[in-house]
């Protein structure tokens, strides 16, 4: 009776949305590891690069922008003029505190010819000191397009090491030992359990993942990449190391493969802070509101568009 009633719920929920995002001229934009009632809100789904894309499209008034903060920061900065809405304020990146500018301007004093590339999963005030962004579906791109040997990179240590195998240049970590939290949780163990469950499946993991996990995969690539090679590939069952909302658009996208968790308690308590209550409630207040200052938004935003123009 509990499961009816909360579907019944989440129905209307859903219809509430839909009726009050077309009366507001609103987009819903949406990240690959939120809630799956959420995911059926959507106007587009996608990885942070996929949604920088799509935050550069849109003509509605109003993004609803349902992922984390840096997420919607960088929407905010992409259309400094449009209202741009969050349903949670608790819906906070860990990695994207982990880096300050103090700390990149300390790299960039010990090395003055570097170029800086951040990780998109940073704060706006961290971007405005960069030369240009990256998302994990283009980090290695984006290091080996800047015209420096040295690159300062941060704040994903484990995405440092990815990118560090796919490039000649010398890769300096700011801070030393970035990370996401949901990701490192993925043991090397988890993966050869896994593996010993199911072991015609293939193996593909985030770039987040810690190095020993990154070796033992079969391939890796950011959400939107992973979603690709299993579409593509000619096996049939797969063990995704990522946040486990991904696995529900796997299963939803491509029904005729099979989908395991490289660990089921992988999951980004900050992506579920986004409910469908909060994306009904700040659509019908118009906030909480994103706002940053002018001359942030300004210099934050050429950061982002360099990774737009080279990805
Ligand atoms: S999965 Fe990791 S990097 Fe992504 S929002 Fe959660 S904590 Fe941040």
């Amino acid at each position: 009776l509990y499961l009816k009633n909360n579907r019944n719920n989440n129905m209307d929920l859903k219809e509430k949305i839909i009726k009050l995002k077309e009366e507001k001229n609103a987009v819903i934009l949406v990240h690959n590891y939120q809630r799956p009632e959420i995911h059926d809100v959507a106007d587009f789904i996608g990885d942070s690069l996929g949604l920088s894309r799509e935050a550069t499209k849109t003509d509605a008034d109003i993004i609803v922008f349902c992922g984390v903060d840096f997420m919607a920061e960088t929407a905010k900065i992409l259309n400094p003029e449009k209202r741009v809405i969050v349903p949670s304020i608790r819906a906070l990146c860990p990695m994207a505190k982990q880096i300050t500018s103090e700390q990149i301007m300390e790299a960039k004093s010990k090395y003055p010819e570097a170029k800086v590339v951040l990780y998109v999963n940073t704060h706006a005030k961290e971007k405005t000191l960069a030369d240009c962004v990256c998302t994990s579906a283009n980090a290695d791109k984006i290091v080996n397009a800047m015209d420096s040997d040295t690159v300062i990179f941060g704040p994903d240590d484990n995405l440092g090491y990815y990118v560090r195998k796919r490039t000649d240049k010398k890769v300096v970590s700011v801070p030393r030992d970035g990370y996401c939290y949901t990701h490192r949780n993925l043991s090397g163990a988890d993966l050869l359990k896994a593996k010993s469950k199911h072991p015609n499946a293939q193996v593909v993991v985030h770039p987040e993942c810690i190095p020993e996990v990154q070796e033992a995969a079969d391939h890796i690539a950011s959400t939107e990449g992973m979603i690709r090679f299993c579409r593509e590939s000619g096996n049939k069952e797969f063990i995704v190391g990522t946040e486990i909302g991904l696995i529900n658009r796997l299963r939803k996208e491509i029904p005729e493969k099979t989908f395991f968790p490289l660990s089921p308690v992988a999951i980004c308590g900050p992506q579920k802070e986004n409910t469908l209550e909060g994306v009904l409630m700040c659509l019908e207040k118009e906030n909480p509101e994103i706002k940053l200052p002018a001359d942030v938004l300004e210099k934050a935003k050429k950061p982002i568009e360099r990774m737009l123009e080279l990805s």
